[in-house]
């Protein structure tokens, strides 16, 4: 497995591998079997996968969430490797932001609802980091999780808007035994915490099977009461939406394919989830 640290690495990797086809797989790191699951799809549909670590400073909109994002480089590095990953760029900041403070690119989709509404400024980092990659890897397809699925819609309208090459190939959520989305920031969760938080699966579980007895607004109303009754979370949203347009869904005949939607702080830590209904 190659360890690439420069971007003249990538592509010098790049132009080493000619025409043969490329998965890319990016990441923040502390992988988790989420992640690997996206690198098996990846290896299975490619010649090559190569695979990002970058804890991209520029979509944290909170400071505290940045400081303590983990960072398990070496470990990473292990798991890649036992996968027989070809590459792996690892990259310094000073390598992706030589000049940080003036690194913006606006993205306007999808950007007055849900994670766009509560993290101000979150999608114009990621696409801002998603566009450096994707120019560097230049990759035949680019895997990425459902679990974060308004990046990913964000990222698949950009891919289409601006006419690039890539494929983007969407993964299913991988989870714990007991329902919890498997996310990098679970491990600042207590093991009871990290019991608790299975509430969500739980709840979004709930929400799916009583789709045909009551309404798209009474159930979110059903679902917000349900967190209220455990004060140990904080709910920022619960919404049943349209997966396509993000629309809110008064009613199950407006919609083809709704999607319930969550974000909740639970020890402090920001859990993200939702569930095609
Ligand atoms: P992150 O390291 O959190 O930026 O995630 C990197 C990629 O892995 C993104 O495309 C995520 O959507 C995806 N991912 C994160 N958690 C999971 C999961 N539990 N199941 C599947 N994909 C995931």
């Amino acid at each position: 497995m190659k360890i690439l640290y420069t971007t003249q690495d990538v592509t010098n990797w790049r132009e080493e591998n000619g025409s043969d086809t490329i998965g890319f797989v990016p990441t923040m790191g502390a992988l988790h079997e989420g992640h690997l699951s996206l690198v098996d799809q990846s290896k299975a549909e490619n010649n090559h996968t190569l695979v990002s670590i970058f804890v991209n400073p520029t979509q944290f909109n909170d400071p505290q969430d940045f400081k303590n994002y983990p960072i398990t480089v070496d470990a990473d590095l292990q798991l890649l490797s036992a996968l027989s990953v070809d590459a792996v760029f690892v990259p310094s900041v000073q390598e992706m932001y030589p000049d940080l403070l003036k690194e913006s690119f606006h993205v306007p989709i999808l950007t007055e609802t849900l994670e766009a509404k509560m993290r101000p400024g979150h999608f114009d980092g990621v696409i801002t980091i998603i566009r450096k990659l994707f120019d560097l890897a230049q990759a035949t397809k680019v895997y990425l999780g459902e679990k974060d699925f308004q990046q990913l819609s964000i990222i698949q309208s950009w891919v289409k808007k601006e006419k690039r090459a890539e494929i983007i190939v969407p993964c299913p959520t991988f989870r714990e035994s007991h329902g919890l989305a498997m996310s990098s920031r679970n491990v600042r969760l207590s093991a009871a915490g990290r019991e608790k938080a299975c509430l969500i699966f739980k709840i979004l579980q709930e929400v799916k099977s009583q789709k045909n007895l009551q309404s798209p607004p009474e159930l979110e109303i059903w679902a917000r009461s349900e967190f209220h009754l455990f004060p140990a979370f904080q709910l920022e949203y619960f919404e049943i939406i349209d997966a396509q347009t993000f629309a809110p869904l008064a009613d199950w005949e407006d919609s083809e394919h709704p999607l319930a939607v969550v974000a909740a702080f639970l020890e402090g830590v920001r859990l993200i989830d939702n569930m095609r209904l």
